[in-house]
């Protein structure tokens, strides 16, 4: 059997050298192990964060150990009882052409669709699309979803289920090509090709007139430009999926910018970041009254108040507050 291994870690972007080939024989399955003959393997972006020795929310690939990653093949010796010779399977193979694997670890596919669908559309990437746009995106017809890597497989699948929910969809992909297929395959309303632009204020424009009424979810996969391009035309109560941020997949930890490290942490860390405008929330204020008015009167809260005396006092007060003069509620006692 042939595997890749991680040889050393990149700087910046991969290059071969980074990558080992390493040739055994093949592994005998141990009880309750399955031997899987690969016949596809899965490319994720999510491969570049393995490469690297942070802490993430899964473990890097150690210098010397085969790549991680899906593969589907199919089964050629088996120690578990529940598979047999020649079904189907996909599991976390590596990069290699045999894996040796716990069959609890393996799912088997049936054969009615081509297998490479497990690894895509049907596998990790279409189920990320489905999982995050359900969960945090909250589609709602009538409204402009905006996504990024829009042909890959989690942008494709993102978009057209938004289009679905009767959302206006609009993809940003790289190059022509990639802009044709958005609408005609994946059914986009509307392409952007962000390689076609050098700043992200000239992106933000060409985004704005496909995005008339703004946006109301903007699904992250990517970052970098199209992050600052559509920032401004967010519409209030927007949802962001964070879900992945590939411009910067190949930058250095060390860098100056420290937006990419407050996005990673909101992605890698799920995150939850709210907005919040008191005003909004007012039909609560009664309840607020009837819960902590009493524990106030009961001596059960504590407050301060720094009072000042005077309406002369009232712009130096407001100054020194602003710079921490006060200790507690500021109240001018007229
Ligand atoms: P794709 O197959 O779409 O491949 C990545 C694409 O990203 C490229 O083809 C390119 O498309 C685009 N891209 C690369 N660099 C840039 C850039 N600087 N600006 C804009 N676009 C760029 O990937 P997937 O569909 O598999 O994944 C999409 C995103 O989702 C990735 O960020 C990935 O890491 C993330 N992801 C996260 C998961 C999670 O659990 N959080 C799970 C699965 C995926 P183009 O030429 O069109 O710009």
């Amino acid at each position: 059997m042939t595997r890749i291994a991680l040889a050393r870690r990149p700087q910046g972007a991969p290059v071969a050298e980074d990558f080992a080939f390493d040739h055994m024989d093949l592994p005998d399955p141990a009880p309750g192990e399955v031997l899987v003959e690969v016949s596809h393997l899965s490319l994720d972006p999510y491969m570049r964060g393995r490469m690297n020795d942070v802490k993430s929310y899964a473990p890097s690939v150690g210098i010397g150990e085969t790549m991680t990653g899906e593969g589907v093949g199919r089964v050629v010796a088996t120690n578990d009882p529940r598979f047999s010779v020649g079904d189907l399977v996909v599991g976390v193979t590596g990069w290699a052409t045999h894996a040796c694997l716990s069959g609890s670890a393996l799912r088997k596919l049936d054969d009615s669709l081509p297998p490479s669908t497990a690894l895509g559309v049907l596998g990790m990437p279409g189920f990320t699309a489905w999982a995050s746009l359900n969960a945090y995106g909250r589609p709602k017809a009538g409204q402009t979803l905006v996504v990024a890597a829009a042909t890959g497989p989690v942008g494709s699948m993102v978009g057209q289920l938004a289009k679905a929910a009767g959302m206006r969809t609009v993809a940003i992909a790289g190059g022509a090509e990639k802009c044709r297929i958005a609408t005609e395959t994946f059914g986009f309303d509307a392409a952007i090709d962000h390689r076609a632009f050098d700043t992200a204020s000239a992106l933000h424009t060409a985004i704005a007139e496909a995005a008339p009424d703004g946006i109301d979810i903007y699904f992250e996969n990517v970052a970098g430009m199209v992050l600052e391009a559509v920032i401004p035309l967010l519409n209030t109560f927007a949802r962001i999926p964070v879900i992945g941020t590939i411009a910067w997949y190949n930058e250095l930890e060390d860098s100056a910018d420290r937006l990419p490290m407050l996005w990673r942490s909101v992605l890698v860390k799920r995150l939850s970041i709210n907005g919040f405008i008191v005003y909004d929330h007012w039909d609560k204020f009664d309840t607020f009254l009837a819960e902590v008015g009493p524990k106030v009167a009961a001596g059960e809260i504590a407050y301060l108040e720094d009072v000042v005396q005077g309406i002369d006092k009232m712009p130096a007060a407001f100054a020194a507050l602003l710079e921490g003069g006060n200790t507690g509620k500021l109240v001018v006692e007229l």
